[in-house]
């Protein structure tokens, strides 16, 4: 029985990586100093695996992110990579790789643009370079496993390469019909770099192939298996997939591949696959079944009756493995001291995992242990977190509670009433250094309770007056307050803690740090009337509330897994909802309820999107249940939106702001193909470049949008929050804002033509 991980945190213990990487860019450190810095967080990631597992990769380090060390690798941006500059260039400057979702996770990867015809070469044989560097290194390394345990003696490595079917089918610039031909053009670089490694002395490769988990279509199959066919001649590979079930497995037995990787947590139909085909005999099959995602221990003792079943299967070798890259859990537990004991037992972070696969060894090889007893005495129970009322309250809600009494086109004339293209903001403002060092003094108890609640109130004070003097119509409170707009609300909501030091890593070297929802979720006090409705008092204009939506707070927390993930949408919810009826109360009118995660949170196949959107439409409808006068908002962004629609439709939200300042329009005819009925603030400015947008640029977005909407179902905003961006330049971008706002509607004084447009969506309605 042989164990292997992947995947672990690059992030570093200190997060290191984050600390050295910024420091070179800001000029801090030197190259060489640099360098040094990410040595050593690669090593602390191999001793990591040494300590606990048979095998792991070698080669996944990188200095940004591994799709595009992959691009440059192929060729796709032929520049040397020891050119650091040319390389953050590419990752961060001003012609980067856009940024997109990796599969349902939080990480962004930077995503390559291919085209049709592109040729590929093996232009950076990176896997080659890193295997080569480590491998002497590695294989001298004193073996801490007992020499008997493992065939694979010393510990092993094997190089680490991104697949070509992932690295195609995330990559922009082609069609889906394209991806079979592009898939054949990348065989030729692929197996050069697979024969270049085999002579190296790589006993096996890892070969990561996560986009086998997606719906694949029968031409990508053939693709596929004719790329395999010839590849898996050039050396062993381990073909590794992972977050969901791959429903081509059979096809994938059949190839002259060296093993498999298989999710066993996430891909739970994987194991009616596995239970039909029968995996020969040379083949590995790596068996998945510490998760790779949430952060409950593991049952040893269940696992191990799962892994006795898969050897009766079986006829090859069994390597038991992580479910998914240990990327997305943080680094250690140990590291955590101001957790509740109770919840702290239980959890098993990055280094824990790897733990519980030498534990799991060990039990599988000698029998039910001592050590493995105790380990698996502490496993996540409700019966520590539960709380009898909130149960109550979800048996027993009513259809009627997830919809608004009266429908939208009736609600409308009842609230509060505006300027054709309001203007507005989707909520935070600059995040100075002044503002997160107050927050950490108050934290550290460097400053009173009371002097923080008066600093903040003198910055949602200058942030009115601002926002008078701007001429916005719908005004935020900035949320000062707030470090992240899911954390904020974790800490004041029961059933849910935040960690210390649980970072993992978003895109680059931007971190953040997932609460764990560990029981019954309940809101025991208001959370953010205060702040609110003492920004409503400073002004006669409507004041947004603003709140973070239950499908977020969920998709960006580790949640607990005794109940349905859509049973703890519906806490939430409610949770959130009785701050919505406290807000309402205190006299706010207009409430945002932001739903960034509402995309990101389906299921990878399509078949089970209906039954996600469902719920989670459900969750948000149920959370901003509200009286008919109070206009309620949402806000999304980062996501590719027109698949979607027609569930966005199902939120029933008032008013959505969504991400469009860069989507050229394409969404926004989305919206006019679907009729969409309710109103609709496209970006107009792109808030993640700190370039000021002039009002011609904003009046030209704001044009597009009225050629295919009603003028008077758009609003005019920033397509994301301001709080990474400077005063400089956050001031003079609303008042260009305001301003082509104010010409547009000038333009539409008297009748409803508007002067510029041309042929309108006004004069197919008029
Ligand atoms: N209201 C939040 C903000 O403005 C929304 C952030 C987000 O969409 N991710 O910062
Ligand atoms: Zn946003």
């Amino acid at each position: 029985m042989q164990t292997y991980a992947y995947g672990y945190p690059r992030l570093g213990k200190d997060r290191l990586y984050k600390r050295a990487l910024e420091a070179y860019w800001k000029g801090t450190i030197t190259r060489a100093q640099l360098e040094e810095a990410l040595r050593d967080t690669e090593q602390e990631r191999l001793d990591a695996y040494r300590k606990s597992v048979d095998a792991y990769p070698i080669g996944e380090f990188t200095l940004y992110d591994a799709m595009l060390d992959t691009a440059i690798m192929l060729g796709v941006y032929p520049i040397d990579p020891a050119n650091f500059d040319a390389y953050f260039e590419l990752a961060r400057g001003a012609s980067a790789l856009p940024l997109s979702k990796w599969f349902n996770t939080n990480y962004h990867y930077l995503v390559p643009s291919l085209a049709p015809g592109l040729e590929f070469r093996l232009h950076w044989p990176k896997p080659l370079v890193d295997f080569t560097a480590h491998r002497a290194e590695a294989l001298s390394a004193p073996s801490q496993q007992p020499a008997s345990a493992s065939p694979l003696h010393p510990t092993e490595c094997f190089p680490y390469v991104i697949g070509p079917y992932t690295f195609a089918r995330l990559s922009r610039g082609i069609s889906p019909s394209e991806l079979p031909t592009v898939v054949a053009a990348l065989v030729p670089a692929y197996a050069e770099l697979f024969e270049q490694l085999h002579n190296a002395g790589a006993r096996y490769i890892h070969v990561d192939e996560p986009a086998f988990v997606l719906d694949v279509p029968e031409d990508d199959i053939r693709a596929i298996t004719d790329a395999y066919t010839l590849l898996g001649q050039k050396a062993p590979l381990l073909v590794m997939t992972y977050y969901d079930s791959v429903d081509f497995l059979s096809a994938l037995v059949d190839l002259p591949i060296a093993g498999i990787g298989v999710d066993l947590v996430h891909g739970t139909r994987n194991w009616e696959h596995l239970s039909r085909i029968s995996i020969p005999a040379d083949k590995v099959l790596i068996a998945g079944i510490v998760d790779g995602r949430n952060v409950w221990k593991t049952d040893l003792f269940s696992v191990a009756a799962q892994v006795h079943r898969l050897q009766e299967q079986v006829k090859g070798l069994i390597w038991l493995s992580n479910a998914g890259p240990l990327m997305h859990l943080p680094v250690s537990v140990e590291s955590e001291t101001t957790l509740d004991p109770a919840l702290q037992e239980r959890l098993a972070f990055a280094q824990e995992r790897l733990e519980e696969l030498r534990l799991l060894r060990e039990l599988l090889t000698m029998g039910e242990t001592e050590s493995a007893r105790r380990w698996n005495a502490y496993q996540y129970s409700t019966q520590h977190w539960s709380i009898p009322s909130v149960q109550e309250r979800i048996a027993s809600l009513r259809p009627e509670d997830f919809n608004r009494s009266v429908p939208y086109s009736e609600r409308r004339h009842q609230q509060v009433s505006l300027p054709l293209l309001p203007t507005t903001t989707i909520g935070s403002f600059p995040q100075t250094p002044q503002v997160r060092q107050m927050r950490q003094a108050y934290r550290a108890g460097k400053i009173s309770a009371e002097e923080y609640r008066e600093f903040i109130r003198s910055q949602i004070k200058q942030l009115i007056a601002l926002q008078e003097e701007l001429g916005l119509d719908v005004f935020v409170h900035g949320e000062f307050e707030r470090s992240d707009m899911v954390e904020f609300f974790a800490e004041k909501l029961d059933g849910i803690a935040t960690t210390q030091h649980g970072w993992i890593l978003s895109y680059g070297t931007r971190v953040y740090r997932p609460p764990i929802i560990y029981g019954d979720v309940h809101r025991s006090a208001p959370m953010t009337v205060e702040e609110i409705t003492f920004a409503q008092s400073l002004t006669s204009k409507p004041v947004k509330g603003m709140l973070t939506g239950p499908v977020t707070i969920l998709t960006w927390s580790y949640p607990r897994i005794d109940i349905p993930r859509e049973q703890v949408a519906y806490q939430l919810a409610l949770a959130i909802n009785d701050e919505v009826r406290d807000l309402e109360a205190a006299g706010i009118r207009i409430i945002q309820i932001d739903e960034p995660a509402y995309r990101e949170g389906a299921p990878l196949k399509r078949a089970e999107w209906d039954a996600y959107f469902r719920w989670a439409s459900n969750a948000f409808k149920l959370a901003a249940s509200a009286g008919p006068q109070t206009q309620m908002h949402t806000h999304m962004c980062y996501s590719d939106f027109t698949a979607v629609l027609h569930y966005i439709d199902w939120m029933d939200a008032d008013v959505i702001t969504i991400e469009a300042a860069r989507s050229k329009g394409e969404l926004l005819s989305a919206f006019e193909r679907y009729n969409y009925a309710r109103q609709i603030g496209p970006g107009v400015f792109d808030v993640h470049t700190p370039a000021v947008p002039s009002v011609e640029s904003i009046e030209t977005v704001l044009q597009r949008a009225l050629r295919v909407l009603p003028p008077e179902q758009v609003w005019v905003n920033p397509d994301c929050g301001l709080k990474t961006r400077a005063w400089e330049e956050v001031i003079p971008a609303l008042r260009n804002m305001v301003q082509a706002a104010k010409r547009i509607r000038a333009s539409y004084q008297g009748d409803a033509q508007p002067v510029s447009t041309g042929a309108s969506h006004a004069t197919q309605h008029s």
